[in-house]
């Protein structure tokens, strides 16, 4: 007796040799081969008479086979030898006519499809020496009523690991009856509120669904699925976190206004509401975990700076990670300023640098700032991945500030809070976590992503930023932005030229790791030797080693260099006041989020900056979608718009957010997003979590976590 947690051994159809493929991918179980779902379908619904067959036309003929043969031939190419082929014939007749049938390389078809049986063809009519015919179309031989391959939808997979889709279909539907199998996890309420269908249904639908609208419900339940039992991990994560125990920091109002009264400027609104909500966190005895969304040069740091600030001079401890050195090093050197005075002995601490500030330590060895965090003697630690090794202590870490934080998997941002129960003589307690996020987001998405954070946005930038002008420059103008550029270092001003990477799967990321190196390096010969050899030129990309990055950047920022050529994947949040213009090519190939990131780099003091697209396709819709960051306010806008036009995965990596595919896809559709929080939320409210959702909750997981 077959049943879904039957071994695939235990299947009849699934031979020694397909067994070992299907373990390739994960596939196990009965219930696993249901969850290989299809990702289209051919619609060979349409049975039709042979004699009203058009050219062009995708359709199903059911006939008798009254002669089929194979011939052979040669097939001549321009440069290979003429490679031999066979081809197969096939004569097919229904009432009212026939119509001929090819396929290429596919001999033993002369063998299933015998003269005399009676079969279904599908697929589409083309004309081939002047007579209509199916080419290589599906085929199925009748000899009961229902048909797997042909005459309905006939699901297509992905054809991964050797196994076809006709495989897959001829093993999944003999025995899909056992989706009937599948508990259903949701509580009725639900289902009916939200439309749902039943689980098992959904399953056995989206392989073999009736009609396109029962294959649409099926996608959406399954969809809905994902969703809510990923709202579900994060709201209980939530409610979890919450139990732990953390050290309050009173609001020192005295101190917080003399700090911000010592600033060279005033912060905005959204700056001053992001601080009030943060001290309003710190104030309780459980831990804050509380986002920070905001454009680059809205001004996150200070805000950070400041809720350091106050748990410091509360006797606690702080630790700022940054995902790069030269990020880290900035941010050293932005605390040495702002914090000055306080009496705050703050150290930095990366890979290959550790220095420490006030008691004009100014070079400190690692070992000693190590043993200082240990004892307590440094009070705030700046520091890159070196922060969660295993040999750094903290005594007292009561507030954890991460940023650029979707640079850092979900298992390293959780290291640095979690750091402190394996301390032996350290707080017992769980440090309060603040993140800080240049990714706008729109706030649905974030809700989640990020389900278990509270978030602050902050979507308005400081005064006096002039907006940065931009423009799309056709390749016949290529020239003349190179001529600004010139004109702009002739001012003694810098750029910044950012060449593309291209969009990399897992697979494929090793390879276009080298493209992305080839395109940087050839962009970078190119305007030292023919466009500007007179100028200054360096180039940064991810290849480089830290100490190398370094120092480019620190060139850069001394005015040693002019021009500096980089990818897009290094370096993000640098702080160069001094660069004014910026050179973005293949900018087609950017989100639009990404591109207003870039653009970012610049503009960051009073000078006017400008910024440069160009774009390699010049199709009317790249300038559509490129032309909205002339008219956007600001990053949560275009956000919104490259949800709309692209999807959620082109903003922010897949992997970031550990999200499996089907979730990931379905982030576009906003209303069910909606839905499945709204469900989520009462589910636990309610305390509706019954056995079988809390096995598919576990499962779940374990792959969010797998990153
Ligand atoms: P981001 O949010 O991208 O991390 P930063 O914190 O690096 O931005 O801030 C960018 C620049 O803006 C810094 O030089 C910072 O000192 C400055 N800044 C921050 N807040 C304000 C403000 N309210 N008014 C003017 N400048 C500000
Ligand atoms: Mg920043």
């Amino acid at each position: 007796m077959l049943t879904l947690d039957s071994k695939i051994e235990q299947v009849k159809r699934i031979g020694p040799k397909y067994l070992k493929k299907l373990h390739h991918l994960k596939i196990d179980t009965v219930r696993d081969l249901f969850f290989h779902f299809p990702h289209r379908y051919d619609d060979f619904s349409q049975t039709i008479p042979i004699s009203q067959l058009k050219e062009g036309q995708t359709a199903t003929v059911r006939g008798e086979i009254i002669e089929i043969k194979n011939t052979r031939f040669f097939r001549r190419r321009m440069v290979y030898p003429a490679r031999r082929m066979i081809l197969t014939e096939a004569l097919i007749k229904d009432q009212g006519g026939t119509i001929k049938s090819v396929w290429f390389n596919q001999p033993y078809l002369a063998e299933t499809l015998k003269k005399g049986k009676i079969v279904n063809l599908s697929g589409k009519l083309i004309f081939r020496k002047k007579t209509l015919c199916f080419s290589n179309p599906a085929h199925e031989v009748i000899n009961k009523a229902e048909t797997t391959h042909t005459g309905r939808f006939v699901p297509v997979y992905h054809e991964t690991a050797g196994l076809t889709s006709r495989y897959i279909r001829y093993i999944v539907k003999p025995i899909l009856y056992l989706a009937g199998q599948t508990k259903e996890f949701l509580p009725d309420r639900i289902k009916k509120e939200f439309q749902l269908m039943d689980f098992g249904q959904a399953i056995s639908q989206a392989h073999f669904p009736a009609n396109l609208i029962q294959a649409g419900q099926a996608r959406a339940r399954l969809s809905f699925n994902e969703l809510f039992l990923t709202q579900l991990t994060t709201l209980k994560q939530k409610k979890e976190f919450a139990k732990e125990k953390s050290i309050a920091i009173p609001f020192d109002q005295k101190l917080i206004k003399s700090f911000v009264a010592r600033l060279p400027f005033k912060l905005t609104k959204d700056q001053k509401i992001a601080a009030w909500e943060i001290f309003q966190d710190l104030e309780k005895p459980q831990p804050m975990n509380r986002l920070i969304d905001g454009d680059v040069g809205s001004g996150k740091t200070i805000v950070g700076l400041m809720a350091a600030l106050a748990t410091v001079k509360n006797g606690e401890q702080v630790a700022l990670m940054a995902p790069t050195e030269i990020l880290a090093k900035q941010h050293f050197e932005t605390g040495k300023k702002f914090l000055k005075g306080y009496g705050i002995k703050i150290a930095l601490l990366t890979g290959s640098t550790a220095k420490t500030f006030l008691k004009k330590e100014a070079k400190t060895t690692k070992p000693k700032i190590k043993k200082d965090v240990r004892n307590g003697k440094i009070n705030l630690v700046i520091g890159t991945h070196a922060l969660i090794q295993k040999d750094l202590f903290f005594k007292n870490l009561t507030l954890a500030i991460v940023d650029e934080q979707h640079r850092f998997g979900v298992i390293q941002r959780a290291a640095l809070q979690r750091r402190i129960h394996q301390i032996p003589d350290g707080l017992k307690t769980t440090p309060h976590l603040l993140s800080l996020s240049a990714t706008p987001i729109p706030r649905t998405l974030a809700l989640t992503v990020y389900g278990d954070l509270d978030i602050s946005i902050i979507k308005e930038l400081p005064k006096g930023r002039k907006k940065i002008i931009t423009q799309i420059v056709a390749p016949n103008q290529r020239q003349k932005a190179y001529d600004f550029v010139s004109q702009q270092i002739r001012q003694k001003k810098q750029a910044f030229v950012i060449c593309p990477l291209i969009e990399e799967s897992e697979k494929l990321a090793a390879r276009n790791g080298a493209i992305e190196l080839r395109s940087v390096i050839k962009e970078y010969e190119k305007l030292k030797q023919d466009i500007f050899p007179d100028l200054k030129i360096s180039m940064l990309h991810g290849k480089m080693k830290p100490k190398e990055k370094e120092k480019i950047m620190a060139e850069f920022k001394k005015r040693k260099t002019d021009i500096l050529v980089s990818t897009s994947v290094v370096e993000v949040g640098v702080d160069i006041p001094n660069a004014t213009v910026m050179l973005i090519e293949g900018a087609d190939r950017f989100g639009l989020a990404q591109l207003h990131q870039f653009r970012g780099r610049i503009g960051r003091d009073k000078n006017q900056a400008y910024c440069f697209l160009f774009a390699e396709s010049s199709a009317g819709k790249t300038n559509q979608r490129l032309k909205a960051l002339l008219t956007a306010k600001n990053g949560f806008e275009l956000a919104e718009r490259d949800l709309a036009i692209r999807g959620p995965g082109d903003f922010i990596g897949q992997r970031q957010w550990g999200l499996p595919d089907l979730a990931m896809a379905s982030l576009k559709d906003i209303e069910l997003l909606k839905k499945s929080r709204r469900a989520a939320r009462f589910v636990l409210d309610n305390n509706l979590i019954n056995p079988e959702m809390e096995k598919y909750l576990t499962s779940f997981q374990k792959i969010i976590h797998l990153e």
